[in-house]
This record gives C-alpha cells, sequence and structure tokens, in this order.
C-alpha cells in the first residue's frame, strides 16, 4: 500500500463533494491535500470524471510541481497548487472550482462586495479579484504565474492568506484554500454562496451598500474572535 494512503483517501473524499454540492461539470474542479512532512499532496488526475475517481487514481506531487507517485497526469491546475503549498506554510489544501456565480464575477473582474453577515462570518473584506494575468504570464509557465498572481493579489492588498482564504482570478475562476481539503471546499461552497447572494442583492437592488462595519465586526468575531466557540 501507498506510504500516501492517507492524503491519497482525503483528497479523494474532498474532490468528490464537489460534484455534490454543485460546484462543478463534467471534470472540472480540483482539490489536494498536503502531507507537510513528507512535503507532498495528493490531487486529482486530470481529466477522469467524477464517477471513475478512485482513492488510488489521486496523484502525489512535491512542491515543486513533480509527480512523485500515480501512473495519471496530475490534474493542469497542479502548479497553482504546488506554488501555494510552497509560499504558505499555513495551506493544508487547495481547491479549485469553475462554479457559476464565483466565475461570473470573476469574469466581470469584480471584487464581491461585503453585503450580508454570511459573507463576514468567514471574511471582514470584499473577496478580490485579482488582475487577470498579462500576455507573458499565459503564455509562460501560466499555471506557476496563476499561483503568483494569487499571491500578488494578496500582498497588494495587504492580507494575509491566513485571514481571507478565498480569491477570484480576473477572466479565470475561484481559488480557495484552508488547513485541510476539507476545509479548502468548504470554503469553495461559502464562496459560491457569498457570490451568489451578491449577485442578486445588486439585482434586487442596485444602489445595494456594503455591511456597517460594527456587523461586520459582530459576526466575523463572533465566529473568530477570542470568545468565539467554533474553533477554527
Ligand atoms: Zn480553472
Amino acid at each position: 500500500m501507498s506510504q500516501y494512503q492517507d492524503i491519497k483517501q482525503l483528497a479523494y473524499q474532498a474532490n468528490m463533494q464537489l460534484p455534490k454540492l454543485n460546484l462543478v461539470v463534467f471534470t472540472f474542479g480540483n482539490v489536494s491535500q498536503a502531507d507537510r512532512d513528507s512535503g507532498v499532496f495528493a490531487v486529482k488526475p486530470s481529466g477522469v470524471p467524477y464517477e471513475e475517481l478512485t482513492p488510488e487514481k489521486m496523484v502525489i506531487v512535491d512542491f515543486e510541481g513533480k509527480t512523485v507517485e500515480g501512473v495519471l497526469r496530475p490534474s493542469s491546475d497542479t502548479k497553482t497548487h504546488a506554488l501555494l503549498y510552497k509560499q504558505c506554510e499555513g495551506i493544508g489544501g487547495i481547491c479549485h472550482t469553475h462554479s457559476m456565480y464565483a466565475t461570473s464575477w470573476a469574469q466581470s473582474h469584480r471584487d464581491i462586495p461585503i453585503y450580508g453577515t454570511t459573507h463576514a462570518d468567514h471574511n471582514t473584506v470584499d473577496i478580490p479579484c485579482a488582475a487577470p494575468m498579462d500576455d507573458e504570464m499565459i503564455n509562460g509557465d501560466y499555471e506557476y504565474e496563476t499561483g503568483h498572481q494569487i499571491l500578488k493579489c494578496l500582498q497588494e492588498r495587504g492580507l494575509s492568506y491566513k485571514e481571507l482564504e478565498m480569491i477570484l482570478i480576473g477572466n479565470h475562476a475561484p481559488f480557495s484554500w484552508g488547513i485541510n481539503a476539507e476545509k479548502a471546499v468548504y470554503n469553495s461552497a461559502v464562496l459560491e454562496a457569498i457570490a451568489q447572494m451578491a449577485f442578486l442583492t445588486e439585482q434586487i437592488n442596485p444602489k445595494a451598500v456594503r455591511l456597517k462595519e460594527a456587523l461586520i465586526r459582530k459576526h466575523y468575531e463572533r465566529k473568530h474572535g477570542p470568545g468565539s466557540y467554533y474553533g477554527q
């Protein structure tokens, strides 16, 4: 049996959540689970339909993006995952989808404004939409550069990957992360819900205003502050 059986199983379970949560169609989307002690992660193979996935088919890749174990090709977004794991020590799981509403905001090059308490329960800021990548990045090592684009956006906005676990890439789609693959998938589902609610809010009232600072603080700290009972 593979020495990486545990992370293969976790990555498999997390990937199988994506179609269940209506976050993907066909083979879109990918989730990975890291093993920090071994310096590797398990990621979905490329182009395999969800109904044909098994834990054994997960591909083991190191933080440079090199396949360590597995016969299938790792997800085409693997280098984005590798870079984020390499640069952000606290990340244990990463998820990428083309979920309908979050992707629509990304395609519109818009941050998702913080309109409600669902958003504030998870983040205190608008969900950033990283700038679309320039031609040089696209024609270069595209997936690796996508990772750089995420990190650059966080840095420019003065945000830590520990405070904000979700982002949009302009022209592309969302990425999310967390302490493990399960949390990364949870964050993708939360992001999709936030994106849908923000869209509907603007449809109902094009002049809708951002949530008041007092409510942002209240909701975020209720869940994440020192007196919280949710635990992170
Ligand atoms: Zn994509």
